[in-house]
């Protein structure tokens, strides 16, 4: 068996081999082991050195200062703590919410959440192209708005927000700006003065670095305060406890350490992949964009191929690993909610893949994955006729 071709990016990246190497020089009684907290020894102060350092590399990366980055879990966390943290902080400044209905679930299902407890959330529909515009966003602001939370780069999609004009609609109605930015490092400028951002989630798997941590940029500002999610120790200045796991975070810092480096060459060379499979499908009937490639990151390709269903696609796909984006129960295929977002009719939005490029792509991947799935196409469509 041939090993698959791995065009699902935007659902992780591997470790860049630089990054895994570090990393296990923080495992073992001959590495970094000890706990960064342990004040009490040197090897507790090499650890805290470790962590300190990457925490740099992630601050240099986004324009912030080190202290405004509070690790947590993931990008999920980070999400959940800026949500919930910052708007039970504000509870007596306002109870409302702006969202999108294309966000991650990790922001979906924690505005949600929030609903429950008695906040009130606006959710806004983005145009085709999946982006909200500045118009839309001040056209939703309100007296009792505390905090705008839109994307960075939509995970299914690849679009690209303003962010820096999104930012400043929400600062002159007197709201914070937060922005999911898990799939943009490496990706696009983050510079967090620049676009204005007061609070950012980010994750390390979607950048080269490990599973299982990510942070949240919090700006070091009178009005940006967050209520914790996790109490305990009293880590991370109050706003998230628990023991720093030093491996994945210094994996962390050098992945966004390199994405600093290499992105910009990645998605150079990553773009003219992902314009070879298009041309390579160019001839091809009933092929439908659903990335508004203009205004996308290049990384990141979702494809309609009318007539067919995306599941049975991907089955005829087995030796390419992609994402269809649907989630199926027994009963019956969902649609993805972005694609459904957009405004796509149900019927394309079944037949949709979505290819996610990345560093360790390359031409003959692509080449790989175009006869796969011309192969794939001809056949289904003979079937359905
Ligand atoms: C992957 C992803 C997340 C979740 O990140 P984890 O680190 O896996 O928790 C959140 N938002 C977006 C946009 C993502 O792509």
């Amino acid at each position: 068996m041939t090993t698959p071709v791995y065009l699902d990016y935007a659902a992780t990246t591997p470790v860049d081999p630089r990054v895994a190497e570090l990393m296990a020089r923080h495992l073992t009684f001959d590495g970094i082991f000890a706990n960064p907290a342990s004040r009490s020894h040197m090897l507790g102060w090499q650890a805290e050195q470790a962590v300190e350092n990457a925490r740099r590399q992630v601050a240099d990366l986004i324009g912030a200062d080190p202290r405004e980055i509070v690790w947590t879990s993931g990008a999920t966390e980070a999400d959940n703590l800026a949500l919930t943290g910052f708007l039970r902080a504000n509870r007596h400044r306002g109870r409302h919410l702006i969202t999108s209905v294309i966000e991650h679930k990790a922001v979906v299902d924690t505005a949600h959440a929030l609903e429950a407890e008695g906040f009130d959330v606006t959710w806004l529909t983005p145009a085709h192209d999946g982006r909200i515009s500045p118009a839309q966003l001040r056209e939703a602001m309100r007296e009792d708005t505390v905090l705008v939370s839109l994307m960075a780069v939509n995970n299914e999609l690849g679009v690209i927000h303003d962010l820096a004009a999104l930012a400043e609609v929400a600062h002159a109605g007197g709201a914070a700006f937060h922005v999911d930015a898990a799939q943009a490092v490496g990706r696009l400028d983050l510079d967090v003065q620049r676009l204005g951002i007061d609070l950012m989630s980010l994750s390390g798997h979607k950048a080269y670095g490990p599973k299982g941590v990510g942070a949240l940029y919090v700006r070091r500002h009178p009005d940006i305060r967050l209520e914790a999610l996790i109490h305990g120790g009293g880590h991370e200045r109050g706003m998230r406890s628990g023991t720093l796991p030093t491996h994945q975070i210094v994996g962390m810092g050098e992945a966004f350490a390199l994405a600093g480096t290499e992105g910009a060459a990645d998605q150079a060379r990553i773009e003219a992949l992902r314009d070879r499979l298009l041309e390579g499908l160019a001839d091809l009937d009933g092929i439908h964009c659903n990335t508004a490639v203009d205004a996308s990151v290049p990384n990141i390709l979702n494809l309609a191929f009318a007539g067919v269903e995306g599941e049975s696609l991907l089955m005829a796909l087995r030796d390419i690993a992609l994402s269809t984006g649907s989630a199926c129960n027994s009963a019956s295929v969902e649609p993805s909610y972005v694609l459904k977002g957009i405004g796509l009719p149900r019927a394309l939005a079944l037949a949709s893949l979505r290819f996610s490029f990345g560093r360790f792509t390359t031409e003959a991947d692509i080449d790989r994955a175009l006869e796969a799935l011309r192969h794939a196409l001809v056949g289904l469509r003979r079937q359905a006729r």
